[in-house]
């Protein structure tokens, strides 16, 4: 079960600009401050400015530089405060709801749960041993739904998106929107997430078949009513189906196409770090922070 923190405790780690700046500080540079520009390891600071000064390039750099956080005008408190809020929702936020509880506008809510999305995207690493792997469609309309009534309603439905997700036997997930559920286009995720002669575990739908001549591949037969066969089963990966359409449905209400990956990758992040200290999970975002970029024209003109 995560430690989570409450709103006294939050304010009490980070009262001020300096208390979070520091924390990011930290968190970004582990091993001690480095130049974003020539990562030189020489460095002054300038207090008046709240800023740092390269021994090497001579140039000047702040905490936001090259980061999800350059260029915001945002306060640094609130910034912490958005990734506290997304990383510890069960559903996440919508920016709606983010924007009254930050005091900003709807535009900066949304522009900073982009820029917190873009720091958490997934790590590309593969997965051994036990896996479940199985497919969903997101979008459309669902609302009138029951969760449970979702999760196997065909696997072409007009207006929406198939994602593949990946889940091992600790609970981690990977992710990824997918063209389509052709056998190739599976077949080819599988392969890029999950170590070869691992025990892959889907369901009878025949993009699946094939495998066996790289894994241990076993299948439950859900038109058969099938769900669990001897250890096979893909029940966990389809809990965490169910969280994000309970997030897409309850939450976001839509998910646009151009930024699904984005959403995915935050639900990940969250199931992945759901046994993780609260206080960690933040710093881990702002770790991961480092060199990553996007600007409002990126995010509006993304493909
Ligand atoms: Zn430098």
């Amino acid at each position: 079960m995560k430690d989570e923190i409450n709103v006294f405790e939050f304010l009490q780690q980070f009262p001020d600009e300096d208390a979070c700046e520091s924390y990011i500080v930290k968190k970004r540079w582990p091993t001690g401050i480095s130049c974003p520009h020539c990562k030189n390891h020489n460095i002054y600071r300038l207090e008046n400015q709240k800023r740092f000064k390269c021994g090497g390039c001579r140039k000047q750099f702040s905490c936001r530089t090259n980061s999800v956080l350059a260029e915001s005008k945002v306060k640094l408190q609130k910034w912490m405060m958005a990734v506290w809020i997304l990383t510890s929702h069960r559903k996440g936020i919508s920016s709606v709801q983010l924007s009254k509880t930050l005091g900003v506008t709807q535009k900066t809510a949304w522009f900073l749960g982009h820029r917190i999305r873009e720091a958490i995207s997934q790590r590309r690493s593969l997965f051994d041993g036990v896996v479940e792997v199985d497919e969903t469609f997101i979008g459309g309309k669902e609302k009138n739904k029951h969760a449970s009534k979702k999760l196997r309603q065909g696997r072409g439905a007009v207006g929406k998106k198939p994602v593949v997700g990946i889940k091992n036997r600790n609970g981690q997930v990977k992710a990824a929107v997918i063209p389509d559920v052709k056998g190739s286009t599976l077949h080819c995720r599988i392969h890029g997430g999950v170590e070869r002669g691992a025990t892959v575990y889907t369901d009878e739908h025949l993009g699946y078949s094939g495998l066996s001549a790289f894994y241990n591949h076993e299948f439950v037969k859900h038109g058969a009513g099938e769900y669990v066969k001897g250890m096979a089963s893909t029940n966990g990966i389809e809990s965490f189906w169910s969280l994000l359409k309970r997030g897409y449905i309850g939450i976001y209400h839509k998910m646009s196409f151009k930024h699904l990956q984005k959403y995915v990758d935050e639900f990940c992040f969250r199931q992945n770090s759901r046994e993780g200290v609260a206080i960690d999970v933040i710093g881990d975002v702002f770790f991961r922070s480092n060199n990553k970029r996007l600007t409002y024209k990126r995010l509006i003109h993304a493909s």
